[in-house]
């Protein structure tokens, strides 16, 4: 096959099938039922295979793993056409290039700002004062800190946030709370709840047009379980 021949079946191919980025875990969990709602199954359990493309009952449907944090990038690149990801990790990428249509409410929990017990967060937030705070979430944490025209020194983690202020690194964190268990384990406690958070599905803009009909279908699956869940 030529070079030429070989881009035109490799483009061929690519219409012809629909990508979901997923990552491992909750979301993935969460989002089988929605899949199944539009006659999809996924044939391998990620928590067995080492890999990263996993076939589904449909030739034209297949899933790859990435993590959560990659999936709009792997959205807007087109390197999938759909996927399914946290609206905390949306707002730090910027969501930019992507059509969110839909809220799928799965992966539930909250944003929060989160300080060790005994510390005096109402008079370290009066106005006008400065707080060190520890985070993934800096796009998140810098916008409500500026909300409450708090200066905020942010100090960037990409993980176990609650050690920064038992270590006296920070004064707080800003993190995602579900049961709250980590927070206690850690005899830190919630002051403020940011916001509320769920997982939505993101499009490529171009797989949009390209795919119309595949991917309404997709949506519209997705739309009819999301609401009878
Ligand atoms: P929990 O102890 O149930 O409150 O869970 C808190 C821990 O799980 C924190 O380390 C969070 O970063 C993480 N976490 C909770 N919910 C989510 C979610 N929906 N997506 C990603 N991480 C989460």
């Amino acid at each position: 096959m030529t070079g030429r021949g070989f881009v035109r079946a490799f483009s061929d191919w690519k219409f012809s099938v629909i990508t979901l980025a997923l990552s491992k875990g909750r979301i993935f969990d969460e989002t089988l039922p929605l899949l199944a709602a539009a006659g999809i199954e996924v044939l391998e359990d990620p928590e067995k295979s080492r890999k990263l493309i996993l076939p589904t009952n449909q030739d034209g449907v297949r899933v790859v793993l990435v993590r959560a944090t990659d999936v709009p990038t792997y959205v807007e690149y087109g390197g999938a056409d759909l996927g399914v990801t946290g609206k905390d990790v949306l707002i730090e990428h910027g969501g930019a290039g992507l059509y969110q249509p839909l809220d799928l409410r799965i992966a539930q929990c909250h944003m929060a700002v989160a300080a060790p017990v005994g510390f005096d967060y109402q008079k370290a937030v009066r106005q006008g004062s400065r707080i060190t705070v520890a985070t993934k979430y800096t796009t998140i944490a810098r916008h409500f800190f500026a909300q409450k025209g708090v200066h905020v020194d942010l100090i960037k983690l990409y993980g176990s946030m609650e050690l920064a202020p038992l270590t006296g690194m920070a004064d707080a964190i800003v993190d995602l709370v579900s049961t709250g268990k980590t927070l206690k384990a850690n005899n830190l406690v919630e002051v403020e709840h940011i916001m509320d958070i769920s997982s939505r599905l993101v499009v490529n803009q171009a797989a949009l047009k390209l795919k119309m009909a595949r991917i309404r279908h997709l949506i519209d699956a997705f739309a009819s379980a999301t609401q009878e869940a």
